[in-house]
């Protein structure tokens, strides 16, 4: 299946980036303003800083897309994931980022139903990327929750929750696995789930605006999909750009019996560190508050 794209930064004018091709040549554009700054005046150089941020942008993320991952079952609304470059490369911050709200999606695609979007990455026994810097991260680690498609219990068996999962093509080698979960009732921000590459959830606590409310990934993950599935909780999206919309018969069920990772891995100075499965455990939460504004 193709990766099914919307590019809302694109500036008019401008021409959408659609391949790995096409990303490492804005790329290498990119790297060859970012080699001048040895050549540049101190005065310059201030400067440096701010250009590259903008140039970073005019080149690379207003033409990369968001993508699609879910169509919610409950309103019919199509939601994009904030891969953007990350869907050409893994060396790009989606991948690199520790925390999110689990809700990584462009804003005009989120729906009230959506609760938390998870998913895996399967390498297709590629070698791992060597260099990881992102674009000014502060990190250098790609921490994912397997390579295999997963499902979560703890949020599945809820009343009412069902979860969507789809593939995506990564660096047009890799698969990515969204499963993205959706309930048609509130659910507490307390049973929060880490959000797809991530190891934290962050979020302002609801209603609060001088507090944090913040997590760490310890839900057991559940890799025997078809019995989801023949009950209605797991569908997952068919059919291509002008016909995608949401699967549920068995028969026809893609993502069973894939091999690879059932684990979290890292990829870290182009190795890879297994870790053992999380076992199912509450999540632990901890908020922050901060002095409030007065005035
Ligand atoms: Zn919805």
């Amino acid at each position: 299946m193709n990766n099914i794209y919307l590019y809302p930064h694109l500036h008019s004018g401008d021409k959408p980036i659609e391949t790995v091709t096409e990303y490492e040549e804005a790329l290498a554009e990119y790297k060859k303003f970012e080699s001048t700054k040895s050549s540049l005046s101190k005065e310059e150089q201030m400067d440096f800083w701010k250009k590259e941020i903008e140039l970073r942008g005019k080149l690379i993320y207003s033409r990369s897309p968001v993508v699609l991952v879910a169509i919610c079952p409950f309103c019919d609304k199509k939601v994009y994931a904030n891969l953007k470059s990350g869907v050409f490369s893994l060396d790009e911050n989606f991948w690199l980022l520790d925390y999110d709200d689990a809700k990584n999606a462009y804003y005009e695609t989120i729906c009230t139903h959506l609760f938390a979007i998870d998913g895996a990455l399967h390498l297709q026994n590629n070698p791992p990327p060597v260099e990881l810097k992102g674009f000014k991260s502060m990190r250098f680690k790609i921490t994912m929750a397997s390579e295999v498609p997963f499902s979560k219990p703890r949020i599945l068996n809820k009343e009412g929750v069902i979860a969507v999962i789809h593939s995506i093509s990564i660096a047009e080698k890799y698969i990515g696995y969204s499963v993205s979960y959706f309930s048609p009732n509130k659910i507490s921000q307390n049973e929060f789930c880490i959000g797809w590459a991530r190891q934290e959830y962050v979020d302002h606590l609801d209603g609060i605006s001088n507090a944090t409310f913040s997590g760490k990934r310890s839900d057991k993950h559940d890799y025997e999909l078809l019995p989801w599935v023949k009950k209605e909780k797991l569908f997952w999206l068919e059919g291509n750009v002008d016909t995608i919309h949401l699967a549920k018969h068995e028969k026809n069920f893609p993502y069973s019996n894939i091999q690879g990772r059932k684990h979290p891995y890292a990829i870290e100075n182009g190795k890879i560190t297994n870790y053992p499965d999380p076992k199912e455990t509450p999540p632990k939460t901890e908020i922050e508050t901060f002095m409030p504004s007065i005035g």
